[in-house]
């Protein structure tokens, strides 16, 4: 599936939607979730062009992906959340519910989650 550059995440990190940003460095963005499914809900985003969900990543991207996670981890101390715990969550594909094409990683937390599935 190819990038749509007018997505709401590339419309979020251009500025076009405006969004609470949380955290930003040269790769990466978060932002509070607009519709939260937990007291803390957050989206972590690689900035430019990524893939648009994890399906068909290769080892090129794991230096990048893992990035991706240390920052989340980075996230969830920086609000709080270490000690309660917290789940990362990326979807990928319609069975999944995901709804928007560019690659992301939820970040909930902030009180007791339900289960997985
Ligand atoms: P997914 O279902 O994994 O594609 O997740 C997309 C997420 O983006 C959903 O949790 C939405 O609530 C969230 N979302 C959509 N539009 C916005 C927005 N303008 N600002 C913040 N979060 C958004």
């Amino acid at each position: 599936m190819s990038y749509d550059p007018d997505n709401i995440f590339a419309r979020i990190l251009r500025d076009e939607i405006s969004s609470d940003r949380v955290y930003e460095d040269d790769e990466f963005i978060a932002f509070r979730d607009i519709a939260p499914q937990a007291p803390v809900h957050i989206v972590l985003i690689p900035r430019g062009e990524p893939p648009v969900s994890p399906t068909g990543l290769t080892d090129g991207d794991a230096g990048w992906a893992g990035r991706m996670l240390v920052v989340a981890s980075r996230i969830a101390a920086s609000e709080g959340l270490t000690a309660g715990g917290y789940r990362l969550v990326m979807n990928s594909g319609a069975n999944a519910g995901q709804a928007v094409e560019h690659l992301h990683m939820h970040l909930l937390g902030g009180g007791l989650l339900g289960p997985v599935a």
